[in-house]
């Protein structure tokens, strides 16, 4: 066999190695026998698989629920022409295994909620490349509640990569030990959204006029018809509209790329921000896999924005209130204006509110049922409390358990009112 680069990273001992570390050909093999999962073979995704292929991991498992479109060959390297309209997990493990000589790659083409505990509890680690919130949140969840305190082994580190343009950031996550994905939701900003009254009557940007004409003129012209952001057609609609009403109040910049935007919420992927995330993670894998080296302590963040900034720092858990690994009566506190209604309450506040975003909620307090959307009986006999007054349902001390199906936990949490 070959001596390559990865030897000597294994079989020296470095100033940064731990002292319990014992070079040798073990860690070699503990390396190559280990199972690592990937979760997206997208942007990110292929550069991942890349990466732990030529890194020395031998048996990786890829699991991804998208086709291979026409857009993303400028940057997803592993797809070609030939390859639109296959799935993204088969062609990316085809390419890959053929590539990098003894490694095999097993994909899975679907959702990562088809899987059980028993599937994910077969690998060693798992490493997310992934644009998702709602699926980031999902295998979080399920990976803190997979931990069994008696067996250490049940602890499968989650390594989680994620970019927006220029920036990104790499963190590694020990569920239940380490800051949880659920512990930092609030990190995120609250989604752009724009007041309904400026979109009607002031409008000032072009993203305005984009919303006023996908909210508002749509549904007038179609009525009961359902836009398709897929759709060119639609989207070119949108786009003269939007123009028009651009014209009228003499804004400038409403492009048809920029309606695609807005529409499809699409946030730009550069390929060498995915590559710089996806080689952050990678060489993670490789530390907590093999123990060569500590690995990150717990978040890094990549700003290319404006220059080039990098930061470590160590995120708190939230030992007590994560709904996810919390191990106190954890819950939300939330304050809100006195006359909101149980409707207004769901859209703007546990829709958008960056640590709740729902998107369809089911509520109830001990003492009653406010709102179910399942089963059909009972959303009929709740969706008249929609209209009602926040206090008039729930005491102020009162809690609230919120379940939505895309999330395997319920979030508990005690409103103020202002
Ligand atoms: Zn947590």
């Amino acid at each position: 066999m070959t001596i390559n680069a990865l030897d000597r990273v294994i079989e020296i001992i470095g100033p940064f190695t731990d002292e319990s570390y014992v070079p040798g050909p073990h860690v070699k093999e503990f390396l190559e026998n280990s199972k690592v999962l990937v979760i997206g073979a997208g942007g990110l995704g292929c550069e991942i698989l890349k990466n732990l292929a030529l890194s020395g991991f031998k048996d990786i498992h890829v699991i991804d629920m998208d086709t291979i479109d026409i857009s993303n060959l400028n940057r997803q390297f592993l797809f070609r022409a030939a390859d639109i309209g296959k799935p993204k997990a088969t062609v990316a493990a085809e390419f890959v295994s053929k590539r990098v000589k003894g490694v095999k790659i097993t994909p899975y083409f679907g959702k990562i909620q088809e899987k059980n505990e028993e599937y994910y509890s077969q690998f060693t680690l798992v490493v997310c490349g992934l644009d998702s919130v709602e699926a980031r949140r999902w295998i979080n969840a399920l990976l803190v509640n997979m931990v069994d305190d008696e067996n250490p082994e049940s602890i499968k580190p989650l390594i989680d990569g994620g970019t927006e343009g220029f920036k990104g950031q790499a963190r590694v996550i020990i569920p239940t030990i380490s800051s949880c994905y659920e512990c930092s939701l609030d990190m995120l900003g609250k989604q752009q959204t724009y007041p309904i009254c400026t979109i009607a009557n002031t409008p000032r940007l072009p993203e305005h006029c984009i919303e006023w004409a996908s909210e508002l003129e749509w549904v007038k012209v179609f009525p009961g018809k359902k836009l398709d952001k897929d759709n060119m057609e639609n989207i070119q609609w949108l786009y003269e509209v939007a123009l028009q009403r651009a014209n009228e109040f003499k804004i400038t910049g409403v492009t048809y790329s920029l309606t695609q935007g807005v529409i499809k919420n699409i946030i730009p992927s550069i390929a060498s921000t995915n590559a710089v995330i996806a080689a952050a993670c990678c060489n993670e894998a490789l530390k907590i896999v093999t123990s060569v080296n500590p690995y990150l302590d717990n978040y890094m963040m990549y700003t290319g924005n404006e220059g080039v900034y990098t930061y470590t720092f160590q995120h708190q858990r939230k030992e007590k209130d994560c709904p996810v690994c919390g191990k106190g009566n954890g819950y939300l506190t939330v304050s809100i204006p006195k006359d909101i209604t149980l409707e207004d309450f769901i859209t703007e506040e546990l829709m958008l509110r960056p640590d709740i975003k729902v998107k369809s909620p089911s509520l109830r307090t001990v003492r009653t049922v406010l709102y179910f959307q399942w089963p059909p009986q009972l959303k009929e006999a709740t969706e008249r409390n929609l209209s009602k007054k926040m206090i008039e349902l729930v005491n102020e001390d009162e809690e609230i358990v919120i379940t939505d199906p895309a999330l395997p936990f319920s979030l508990r949490l005690r409103l103020f009112y202002e």
